[in-house]
């Protein structure tokens, strides 16, 4: 569907204008613009549509206030849009448009009151919302997961016809089907036509005498549906699921909605995850941080033997390139960053605190006099 216009620039006014210069706008617009001026001018028809549609809308105090607060979004799903194309075709007579001035069936009702035709009219099934949560590993290797969630669809009973099994659906014959009846009206202006919705079917064009009890004659019922949704590897969280056509069941032969899941990860105990790259923590001793030992480290594909090189300070991190998670339709994988933390260990015992004492000895004044230059540069500050 194309952009829709602003109402108040399709009636060119400002959106401070009053309801009289609305009013007036729409008038000037209306006669330039009325079918029976333009005939076979489809420009002109779309251009009437559009300006009805704007004064049905800005001409009701109540339609106005919504539109103002939330622009078309207030008027979709057919709030207000109902019925202006269906209403028009039956204006025989230019003197319609002064009839919704002047009142005759009570303000704007003979543009308004249609939507017969768009009853009738296919419509796209709704967009269903769903979630679903996912391991931290379900959601980096991929998986398959089933999803259950309310669905409108066909009532299988009537095959969507409305009526009982072994019963018909009967064309309305007020109105032949077309759900719209012409009514004449006398007005001051002479005697006009304007289109209705047909009372007898109202609107439909059908009639049901035997409604299905399965769908109590609407021809959908809401079931309850489970699928198996393909979660790509390397989905992250946020981030939606889109299945196309698991969406509500069209109307009138109208496309089904879509499948919308968003996606929640539940975090890890180990990994933590910024888009494809994985970091994680891991505890060495100071022994392994000083002479370098080989050390076992988690990735995603199990536990690894890594080499942490010898004088290893706490904090160091290391790059793992590819060892990361792979993007969503991709073959690029991210790294894996490693961060050695250093455990200082605690309750040693005598013959451990001997050893270290004579580690310590063993340094003589390296560690000090490395202090004390840290020291100088601390003093330096403040001369
Ligand atoms: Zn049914
Ligand atoms: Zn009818």
């Amino acid at each position: 569907m194309a952009e829709k216009r602003d109402y108040y620039e399709v009636l060119g006014v400002e959106k401070s204008a009053s309801a009289s210069e609305i009013k007036k706008a729409y008038y000037k617009l209306a006669k330039k613009y009325h079918p029976d001026v333009n005939p076979g001018d489809a420009e002109a028809e779309k251009k009437f549509k559009e300006i009805n549609e704007a004064y049905a809308v800005l001409s009701d105090e109540d339609k106005k206030a919504k539109y103002d607060q939330f622009g078309h979004a207030a008027f979709e799903n057919g709030g207000a849009g109902g019925g202006y194309g269906a209403g028009f075709e039956g204006f025989g007579d230019f003197g319609d448009i002064f009839s919704s001035f002047f009142g005759g069936s009570g303000g704007f009702g003979g543009f308004g009151g249609g939507g017969g035709n768009r009853r009738n009219a296919p419509a796209r099934g709704e967009d269903i919302y769903a979630r679903i949560t996912l391991s931290f590993e379900e959601a980096v290797r991929g998986c398959k997961k089933d999803i259950t969630f309310g669905r409108v669809q066909k009532c299988e009973d009537c095959s969507g016809s409305g009526a009982k099994k072994g019963s018909s659906v009967e064309t309305c014959k007020k109105c032949g089907g077309s759900g719209q009846m012409r009514v004449q009206q006398r007005t001051m202006f002479g005697v006009m036509q304007t289109v209705r919705d047909c009372d007898e079917c109202r609107g439909k064009g059908k009639i049901i005498k035997e409604p299905c009890t399965n769908c109590r004659g609407t021809g959908y019922v809401k079931v309850s549906k489970t699928f198996s949704v393909t979660i790509p590897a390397g989905i992250d969280n946020g981030q939606n699921i889109s299945i196309s056509g698991m969406g509500n069941e069209g109307r009138n032969g109208g496309p089904a909605g879509d499948l919308i899941i968003a996606v929640s990860v539940k975090p890890h105990a180990v990994f933590e995850r910024e888009g494809t790259d994985i970091y994680c923590e891991v505890p060495i001793n100071y022994w392994e941080a000083v002479l370098g030992d080989e050390i076992e480290i988690p990735t995603l594909d199990g536990k690894e033997k890594f080499t942490v090189p010898e004088g290893t300070q706490t904090g160091t991190t290391f790059t793992l390139k590819g060892k990361g998670i792979t993007r969503v339709n991709s073959s690029y994988r991210g790294n894996l960053y490693i961060t050695v933390k250093v455990d200082v260990p605690k309750n040693l015992n005598a013959k451990q605190k001997e050893l270290l004492h004579q580690l310590a000895e063993s340094y003589g004044d390296k560690v000090k006099s490395k202090r004390e230059s840290f020291f100088k540069k601390f003093t330096d500050l403040f001369k």
